[in-house]
């Protein structure tokens, strides 16, 4: 066997070995509830189906159930049961390949036989209809997480885009006593508190409220690329200090602050051609592989490299320890991804970058999935974590 064919395999080895989590993936939003199947093979229509799932290593993905806030009060809660339902549905379809889970133990015994375990978040506080029964009813239904915000701010809780507008909830930033509750409500069930999306104040008072570690579910390091949805240092370290665990998001934005720029000239030159191309019906991620194959130079380095996303888990490791940084691709809720991490199919290019940035493999393997796992335990409740 040669030099490379022994790296390769050996990257690949330490990535199957790894128990590889995803803390955030918008499928069952963005195309099943639009009656796509993930099923069948999406390949240029979605980041994410069970066939490419499976080739990136993948053994407990985290489905988030989204609505925006236009889904309101009465609407809101019933839509997010829905997509749980939905869930289960294909669950029930592909028993030899996806098994919903309720618990760390149960998810080690999916994993050994070599299926998916599924899992549900809620990225939103908004579908819980300020009723924390709602929360009870969601917990009994395998939601792990509830990301207190999304970009709306609820009545309790004010998110990252109002805060930095300036706004929140009835000219109020942070959670109030309902959004303390709803955070000592999730402590006890042994619902993880979601802090992405939420504006800096609510992240202070849900780590002052909360007894267990926290979970940031897709967002990245502001220090790299100034961005509201990303966490600045002090949360990077707070995270740290109450044993909590940050995953990466993999959204181009996200990750470099000048993809943005480079994005919006390419789209302004060939305004005429892509609008030609979306009257033929050819959208989405179809629009965008087109239209770069048609200018490969001049696409080339639009994205950011892999490093970029690399980058960011230094940098939390850095200020916090490998324990606290862990994978949320946000796939299929961007539109833009690093050059190479184009689908889930792609995850072992990430072990690959972090062998060469000189990561042990027991690092590793606490950045795919050990870390989350841990968590995960901590917030189980009292008598029920299972060694
Ligand atoms: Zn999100």
């Amino acid at each position: 066997m040669g030099f490379l064919a022994s790296c390769s395999s050996s990257y690949q080895a330490v990535h199957q070995k790894a128990i590889l989590v995803d803390t955030h993936n918008d499928v069952l939003s963005q195309v099943v509830m639009e009656g796509q199947s993930m099923e069948q093979d999406l390949t240029g229509k979605a980041h994410t189906d069970l066939v490419r799932m499976k080739k990136g290593g993948m053994d407990l993905q985290v489905f988030a159930v989204f609505c925006d806030e236009t889904f309101g009060p009465g609407r809101a809660f019933n839509f997010a049961n829905q997509q749980i339902d939905t869930l289960e549905a294909i669950v029930r379809r592909n028993p030899d390949k996806l098994q919903m889970v309720f618990t760390p133990a149960q998810m080690r015994e999916v994993v050994k036989a070599n299926k998916i375990a599924a899992l549900t978040g809620v990225e939103g506080g908004h579908m819980v209809e300020d009723k924390l029964e709602n929360l009870d009813h969601l917990y009994s239904r395998g939601v792990r997480y509830l990301t207190l915000t999304w970009n709306n701010s609820t009545s309790w809780a004010s998110s990252a885009a109002d805060e930095t507008k300036g706004s929140g909830f009835n000219g109020k930033k942070g959670l109030n006593d309902f959004g303390k509750q709803v955070v000592r409500r999730m402590n006890n069930l042994g619902m993880l508190v979601d802090l992405s999306h939420v504006g800096e104040q609510t992240f202070w008072d849900a780590i002052a409220t909360s007894t267990k570690p926290v979970l940031v579910s897709h967002s990245c390091a502001a220090a790299l690329c100034p961005h509201p949805r990303n966490l600045n240092d002090e949360q990077i370290k707070a995270i740290g200090k109450n044993g909590g665990v940050i995953h990466v998001n993999f959204f181009s934005e996200f990750l470099d602050s000048a993809y943005t720029s480079r994005i919006k000239a390419f789209i302004a030159k060939h305004d005429l051609e892509i609008k030609e191309l979306n009257d033929k019906g050819v959208k989405g991620m179809d629009l965008r592989k087109t239209i770069f194959q048609r200018y490969p130079e001049e696409s080339k380095n639009i994205e950011p490299p892999i490093d970029a996303l690399l980058n960011h888990i230094d940098h939390i490791v850095k200020l916090a320890g490998v324990d606290h940084v862990g994978l949320g691709s946000d796939y299929d809720g961007i539109s833009s991804a690093p050059i190479g991490l184009h689908d889930v199919s792609t995850y072992p290019l990430i072990t690959k970058g972090l062998l060469e940035r000189g990561y042990s493999k027991k690092g590793i393997a606490k950045i795919l999935g050990g870390n989350f796992i841990r968590v995960w335990e901590a917030n189980e409740p009292k008598g029920m974590a299972k060694k």
